[in-house]
């Protein structure tokens, strides 16, 4: 047993996360998994342990229904409302609807390995996206193809991304391919 700094008389087992004197219960704010003390240095870095963790569940800002956020979703900043379907950026506080138009089809496949591949892909060069019917191919993998959908300002890049992989081999129809034969 220690003493709290701020009051020597009495007995603490608690220090401060970040300047690891020890405090007690009233000189203490509950971080997200740790304690932190009352001073300036000590509330940023318990405010910083706040803001990386995962909000873990939004009101949709058009239903508001309450959506679970999973960390894949939060680390893409990313999530479809299953209640209204709207598409809502959690990127910005509060979370704000993206219209769909301002996403299009980059490519579709029918293949669930090959959609882990893209995705993963599109993941690491941080292309925000969502797949359209991956739960039919689920399903039945025969009823429509899972499409994946890019912001309209990523496509490029996404494209440029995905380009490597051999379509051939891997069974995917590329959406633009079928616009505008070369
Ligand atoms: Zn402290
Ligand atoms: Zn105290
Ligand atoms: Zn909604």
């Amino acid at each position: 047993m220690e003493n709290c700094t701020n009051h020597p008389e009495i007995e603490t087992d608690s220090v401060c996360h970040n300047c690891g004197k020890p405090y007690c219960q009233e000189c203490l704010s509950e971080g997200g998994e740790y304690y932190y003390c009352k001073k300036p240095e000590c509330q940023k870095a318990m405010k910083n342990e706040l803001n990386s963790g995962l909000p873990m569940q939004i009101n949709c800002p058009s239903c508001h229904f309450t959506i679970g956020i999973n960390k894949n979703e939060n680390m893409k900043k990313l999530v479809r409302c299953p209640e209204c379907d709207s598409l809502i950026n959690l990127a910005v506080d509060p979370p704000e609807i993206i219209k769909d138009k301002e996403y299009v089809q980059m490519l579709s496949s029918m293949n669930q390995g090959d959609l882990g591949i893209i995705k993963s892909m599109l993941d690491d060069g941080g292309i925000d996206y969502f797949v359209n019917g991956e739960n039919f191919l689920i399903i039945d993998p025969l009823i429509q193809p899972a499409r994946i959908m890019v912001r309209v300002d990523q496509l490029e890049e996404a494209s440029e991304i995905i380009k490597n992989l051999n379509f051939h081999i891997f069974g995917v129809s590329s959406n633009q391919n079928d616009e505008e034969e070369e």
